[in-house]
Formats: C-alpha cells, structure tokens, sequence
C-alpha cells in the first residue's frame, strides 16, 4: 500500500484497524499489511523545481513562487495483494 505524506491516512492507524479487521476474517488471519511511505513531493510552475513539500509548503524554496501544485504524496493506493 502506498500512502502519501501529506494524505490524510494516519498509517499506524490503518495498521492498527487493518489487524483488527483481519484477525476477525479467518481468511485473513495474520495477512500482513504493508505500508509505504510516499514523500511528498511539490513542483514550482514558475522556475520548474521540485522540491519536499513537507518541508516547504507551498512556497518554492528556489524562486519564492506561490504557483506550486503537489506532484506527488497525497495518494492512497492499494499497491498489490499476495495471496
Ligand atoms: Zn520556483
């Protein structure tokens, strides 16, 4: 599963409901369930740069610039299931 920075998903949260839920499926029993980390991940549209957006926020560290748009990191995305 990757689950982006600056969603909204708390991952030892899903965790936590994930192994709770599980444990109840006999199916699912000990299934465990991987979480990744994505970095979030913002782009200036003025200078071009791509910079951390936890780190910055919205303001562009290379050129000042408010016109940002976050390119990656606020996803939720089952990535694959093994069986
Ligand atoms: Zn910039």
């Amino acid at each position: 599963m990757d689950i982006g920075e600056v969603s909204t998903v708390v991952p030892e949260y899903l965790t936590d409901c994930w192994r709770w839920a599980a444990d109840k499926e006999e199916m699912l029993k000990g299934c465990e369930l991987k979480v990744n980390t994505i970095p979030a991940v913002t782009r200036c549209e003025d200078c071009g740069a791509e910079y951390g957006t936890v780190r910055y926020g919205r303001k562009c560290p290379h050129c000042g610039s408010e016109h940002t748009f976050l390119l990656q990191g606020n996803q939720v995305e089952i990535k694959e299931i093994e069986v």
